[in-house]
């Protein structure tokens, strides 16, 4: 799977930490810590994949593309 579009982070993420853990240069928590957000969008191909698992790894499937 390849990323041509904007990773997004939906509201009902419940900032678990789990991509961020992943994929750290992509994801963290927001300042309050109360949702995920998108630190920057994916460069290269090797985090482009550690993204996708990020993705994948979403207890409740909170990261999507747009
Ligand atoms: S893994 Fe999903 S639920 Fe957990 S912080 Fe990231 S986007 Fe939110």
């Amino acid at each position: 799977m390849k990323l041509q579009k904007q990773l997004v982070i939906f509201d009902h993420c419940i900032a678990c930490s789990t991509c961020s853990s992943v994929s750290p240069t992509v994801f963290g928590l927001n300042t309050t810590g109360t949702s995920a957000m998108i630190l920057s969008q994916p460069m290269n191909e090797l985090v482009e994949k550690k993204s996708i698992e990020a993705m994948r790894s979403c207890p409740v499937h909170a990261i999507g593309v747009k």
